[in-house]
């Protein structure tokens, strides 16, 4: 009770006030003049690619610092969007500034994927998925759609309609949060994805669990096998790290390459990346 009292004081939210189906529309309410106001913004959590030694993509996560109730979750108002049919605006919104940070991103130097969250409720809507692919027609390749497979699927058919359209457009397709759900083997069959995202739930553990370990291998060598990059979501110690490159791992996302942070954040740690890169030709080149 102390802790949250305290978690309190420095406006962290209180899950206990939002049972309230009352208390959660009206948040809802609330929800567009929060986008406008920009309550509501976006943190980006860098992906490091083994191959290249950079990071050249990262996740676009949505945060919303009320006035009143402090920081809420989007685990918390993300599924309450869904439930109430705000989704779409919140995804338009995402979607076009994660756009506008690309190009800014690009602007400055960096050429960077951002990837952005689709609720798999949207999938089935085909007005949606045309908008979207306007929304990025500059530079499709540089936005990728998560999307997480989950039993709320309102219509399979046209949801997978809609992301071969998203591939066929250019946009990257991964699958999110793999092997937490009801993963199966006909999903990876169908779905037409660059890439495949292990959940942290299975990477957490790698170090300690044999079993957890071999799950994650073969995870893989069977994405491998069917043509896709895999990321490992929640690398929080280096020796998660090192193993997931013993495994052949493609991208590694997570506490300990960096916690998801505004775009000047951002640009700040590409810089510093690409000056240590700098020193580090510079001093190969003339090494004696
Ligand atoms: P996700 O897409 O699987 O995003 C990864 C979540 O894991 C993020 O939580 C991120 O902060 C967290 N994470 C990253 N690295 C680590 C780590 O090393 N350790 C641990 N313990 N956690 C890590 P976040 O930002 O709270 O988002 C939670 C979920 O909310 C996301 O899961 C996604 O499903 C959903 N979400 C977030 N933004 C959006 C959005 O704009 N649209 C939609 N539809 N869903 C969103
Ligand atoms: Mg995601
Ligand atoms: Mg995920
Ligand atoms: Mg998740």
């Amino acid at each position: 009770d102390q802790a949250r009292a305290s978690l309190q004081k420095v406006g962290v939210f209180d899950p206990a006030a939002y049972g309230d189906p009352a208390r959660n529309l009206s948040l809802m309410g609330e929800m567009r003049r929060a986008l406008e106001d920009g309550d509501i913004h976006l943190v980006h959590q860098p992906k490091y690619n083994y191959r290249t030694g950079r990071i050249d993509s990262a996740e676009s996560l949505v945060r919303w610092r009320h006035p009143s109730r402090g920081m809420i979750p989007p685990d918390l108002f993300v599924p309450m969007a869904e439930e109430t049919g705000h989704v779409r605006a919140l995804t338009d919104w995402v979607l076009q500034r994660a756009v506008e940070d690309q190009q800014r991103l690009s602007a400055a130097g960096f050429k960077l994927t951002l990837a952005i969250n689709i609720s798999a409720r949207l999938l089935s809507d085909t007005d949606f998925a045309q908008s979207a692919i306007q929304r990025v027609r500059q530079a499709p390749h540089t936005i990728c759609f998560e999307i997480t497979e989950t039993a709320v699927i309102d219509n399979p058919k046209v949801a997978l309609e809609n992301i071969e359209l998203f591939a066929a457009n250019g946009i990257r397709v991964a699958i999110d949060d793999y092997g937490s759900g009801l993963s199966s083997l006909a999903y990876l069959k169908q779905l037409p994805a660059h890439e495949l995202k292990i959940d942290k739930m299975f990477v957490q553990n790698i170090t300690t669990s044999q079993r957890d370990a071999l799950l994650v291998r073969s995870t893989i060598d069977l994405a491998h096998g069917l043509g896709m990059d895999v990321t490992a979501e929640g690398v929080e110690t280096p020796a998660a790290f090192a193993l997931l490159a013993t495994m052949r791992c493609n991208l590694a996302q997570g506490y300990l390459v960096s916690r998801p942070a505004p775009l000047d954040e951002l640009m700040t740690l590409l810089a510093d990346e690409k000056r240590l890169r700098f020193y580090q030709q510079t001093a190969a080149s003339s090494a004696h």
